[in-house]
């Protein structure tokens, strides 16, 4: 959103073991740390933030799979960018079709390198900026064309959590019920995950990137300054199966302006920073569009986007 100030400690792990060792450091100094991502998804107060703020664009390593374990480990052999360019490459039916990722590797980057070998899961997943951990945590995702959903969870085959007592722990696929854009992962930090792929050729999986990019492209504001989406879309039985974006659109809020905070005229559900906005001037928006959406249908709608406030001191 490029809106927003500083933060006073800001700690920048490079590996799973540093970012633990902060975690547990900040809380001994009394700090609940927050977790920064990709910042694809947050808006931080213009005054800036007390405390500490981990950042995981360090910890971008992704692996192939140790031969004897599940976990997010490996063996070391990092990830083989050199791979065979051949269009047709079919995947090779020996390969383990899937990646070990630390917390920070980049969505696109990971999407690309799934595309390049010809591992099929992430496509839609694309055009959507971020890293892994903040992907899980919010279980980012999309409309499939039928209505279905398509998510982050829907490639995880397990989690590497930091634990409120500031131990490792793994979340297998089959334990863990991550909703509609929240992992539900309570105080678990992320600190990596295992992804599983179907292996496809590499060609199929190129055009199916491909596609949805167009069909994103088409109706989202995809290079002017954003967080996405701002609301969640409500409950379809509350909404008449509307969207967020169809509401705010219905009760006029497309073009609607707070100084440079304006919802885009593309798509009522992005609110886009179009050249010097400020976080006060995004925040007194999203105010305003609720409002609006409230007044008009009844339905309060609740903030995709995370809104990272200076407290009060009075709290
Ligand atoms: C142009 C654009 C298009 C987008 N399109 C989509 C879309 O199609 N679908 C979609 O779902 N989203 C979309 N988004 C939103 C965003 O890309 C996703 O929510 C993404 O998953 C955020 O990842 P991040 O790493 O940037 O997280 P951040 O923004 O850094 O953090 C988001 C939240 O996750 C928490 N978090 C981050 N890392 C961790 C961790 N390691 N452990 C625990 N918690 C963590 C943060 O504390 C914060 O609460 C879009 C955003 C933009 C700007």
């Amino acid at each position: 959103m490029r809106v927003g100030g500083a933060v006073e400690w800001l700690l920048e792990p490079a590996n799973p073991d540093e970012f633990r060792e902060a975690i547990v450091r900040a809380r001994e100094y009394g700090f609940e740390p927050r977790i920064l991502g990709g910042g694809a998804n947050v808006v931080i107060d213009d005054r800036g933030l007390p405390g500490v703020v981990i950042a995981t664009e360090r910890l971008a390593r992704v692996f192939r799979p140790s031969a004897s374990g599940d976990g997010p480990e490996s063996d070391g052999s990092e990830f083989d960018t050199n791979l065979p360019s051949g269009q047709m490459v079919q995947p090779d039916p020996s390969w383990d079709p899937r990646l070990v990722c630390w917390a920070g590797a980049p969505l696109p980057g990971l999407c690309r390198k799934a595309r390049d070998l010809g591992y099929s899961g992430l496509e839609k997943m694309a055009g959507v900026p971020g890293q892994l951990g903040g992907g899980i945590a919010m279980n980012a995702g999309g409309k499939n064309s039928d209505g279905t959903l398509w998510q982050m969870s829907d490639v995880v085959d397990a989690i590497r959590v930091v634990d409120p007592d500031g131990q490792f722990r793994d979340i297998q696929r089959a334990d863990w019920a991550p909703e509609y854009r929240d992992g539900k992962l309570g105080d678990a930090i992320v600190s990596g995950a295992v992804l599983r792929f179907t292996p496809m050729p590499k060609l199929v999986v190129q055009e199916a990137t491909r596609d949805y990019l167009r069909r994103k492209n088409a109706v989202q504001p995809v290079t002017e300054w954003s967080a996405g989406c701002v609301f969640k879309n409500p409950d379809p039985e509350l909404s008449g199966g509307k969207t967020a974006g169809q509401l705010v659109d219905e009760a006029g809020g497309k073009g609607r302006a707070v100084g440079d905070a304006v919802i885009s005229e593309r798509h009522g559900n992005f609110l886009v920073n179009r050249g010097a906005a400020t976080a006060t001037e995004v925040f007194q928006l999203i105010d305003e569009i609720r409002s609006l959406v409230q007044d008009r249908t009844g339905l309060t709608l609740e903030c995709e986007v995370k809104l990272w406030k200076r407290p009060d001191p009075a709290e």
